[in-house]
């Protein structure tokens, strides 16, 4: 008898889904492009070697597989995704599966969708979260495909999610691009909590002078209280690390330019195109960016100097901070599942964004205690579709802003930059008044362009006596 299930990729997070799926007592084939890697896989396999099967060619693969077939792909983004893809077509049968569980841009899951029409083959979209620990333990799988294509994936990707008080973190999010339009969302507010986190450790260090050790036990006392999460978790255990080379912390020779692979971007473009903008993703994409033009940076802090600026720090700062940081999630989580409710109205998608809250909770990277609230909040369904006017979150938000607004203020006098939470409190400052400013920019656009405005005490469509 064939395998439950083939994998194609054994980077990082192939080697530990395979891992993660024999454990969990399913047989997996599986492939690498490169056939050393699967060598060196097998080796590390030790006793789950028994439940997987190396294969030397993708034909290979196919016939160790159980019919109908499913398989799993776990390469990059793009391209790869595609020639695997092309690859795999003419070895499969109508009735197969590929289940692509990389980072995939939602649109291209849905162009591959209407490349496979008519094949009979079906392509599942499954985003997971969870870095390498996740894939091995347990991550956090959003998935998108039809109902009956669920019930086939769903023993397998179930049993190998994380359980969160013994439910797993695997579900359904609706059809074709869900799965991975929600998985690029959970990065985009993955994003804007890490540059709020480093935003608040560069106000520790830069504006109060404290070392990395002394910033890391912030953390640490944080992570028991209102912030608790595992991005909080892991930076005040970063922070401790000490590095033997340079005898100090190690966080304070690591260079200060983030990577970036993506999935932040495409976030902070759909939420644009959908109209619900994801401001704390879009300062946290331009914050990685601004962090990799170090020439510039280094020329523009020779010409232009703090002179002007404040010193930042008084009593109350790292509690206000606390705060503030609490403030600035609560916003990101807000604008991120805003765009995901907008997206899943505009195709239809019907995502259970209580589902979505609930399987965040374990496995991965953003798990937070707020996610509880979350979850609760959208079971009682949220008013316009924002978390932010939940009665669980107004008290929160009533006293957590006054906090974002004093760090914001204080930081901004200092010179010092918080894009992220600067962004998080301009966006819940425009979000939350009645009367904006655009009905100037109305009054702009007609003027230059004839573009017409709505009045306010009149029907009908106008013209300015310009
Ligand atoms: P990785 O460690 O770089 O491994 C990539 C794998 O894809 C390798 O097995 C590589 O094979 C294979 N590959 C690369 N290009 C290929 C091609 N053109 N054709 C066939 N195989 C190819 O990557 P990873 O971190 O496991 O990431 C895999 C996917 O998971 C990505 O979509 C990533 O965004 C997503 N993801 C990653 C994380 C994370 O924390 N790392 C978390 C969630 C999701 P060779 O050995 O031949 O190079």
């Amino acid at each position: 008898m064939g395998a439950s299930v083939g994998l194609i990729g054994l980077g990082v997070m192939g080697a530990n889904l395979a891992l993660n799926i024999a454990e969990n007592g399913f047989t997996v084939a599986v492939y690498n492009r490169t056939l050393e890697r699967t060598a060196t896989f097998m080796e590390s396999a030790d006793e789950l070697a028994a439940q997987l099967t190396p294969t030397g060619s993708l034909e290979e693969l196919v016939a160790s597989l159980a019919a109908p077939r499913m398989i799993i792909l776990m390469v990059p983004a793009g391209a790869a995704v595609d020639s695997q893809m092309r690859a795999l077509l003419p070895l499969l049968e109508p009735g197969d599966l590929m289940i692509d569980c990389g980072n995939a841009d939602f649109n291209e899951t849905q162009r591959r969708l209407s490349e496979l029409d008519g094949t009979g083959i079906g392509w599942v979209g499954a985003g997971v979260s969870g870095g390498s620990d996740g894939a091995r333990f347990g991550p956090s799988i959003m998935v998108g495909c039809t109902q009956a294509e669920y019930e086939r994936v769903s023993p397998i990707l179930s049993a190998i999610a994380a359980k969160h008080d013994d439910v797993s973190c695997c579900a359904r999010l609706g059809t074709d691009g869900a799965g991975h339009f929600v998985k690029t969302l959970h990065n985009g507010i993955e994003y804007a909590d890490m540059q709020m986190l480093s935003e608040a450790y560069g106000l520790m260090r830069d504006g109060l002078g404290w070392s990395a050790g002394d910033i890391g036990e912030v953390f640490a006392r944080w992570n028991d209280g209102v912030l608790n999460a595992y991005l909080v978790e892991i930076t005040a255990n970063v922070l401790a690390v000490h590095d033997e080379a340079s005898n100090g912390p190690i966080v304070d020779v690591i260079a200060d330019r983030a990577g970036q692979k993506g999935t932040g971007t495409w976030s902070a473009i759909e939420a644009q195109k959908l109209g619900r903008p994801a401001t704390t993703v879009e300062a946290a994409v331009s914050a990685r960016c601004v962090s990799s033009q170090g020439a510039l940076r280094s020329a523009l802090s020779d010409v232009y100097s703090s002179e002007g600026a404040t010193g930042f720090g008084a009593d109350d700062t790292v509690e206000a901070l606390e705060l503030a940081l609490l403030a600035g999630r609560l916003c990101a989580y807000a604008q991120g599942f805003n765009a995901i409710a907008a997206a899943s109205e505009l195709h239809q998608w019907n995502v259970p964004l209580a589902r979505v809250a609930e399987i965040w909770r374990a496995g991965c990277i953003i798990r937070s205690r707020l996610l509880d609230d979350m979850a609760e909040a959208f079971q009682g369904g949220v008013a316009h579709d924002n978390l932010l006017t939940n009665e669980l979150f107004v008290p929160q938000m009533t006293v957590a802003i006054p906090a974002l607004r004093q760090i914001v203020g204080d930081s901004v006098a200092a010179g010092l930059p918080i894009p992220a939470l600067s962004a998080a409190l301009a966006w819940f400052d425009g979000i939350r008044q009645p009367r904006g400013t655009a009905n100037l920019i109305q009054a702009q656009r007609d003027f230059f362009g004839s573009h017409s405005f709505e009045r306010t005490d009149q029907s009908g469509i106008f013209h300015g006596p310009w």
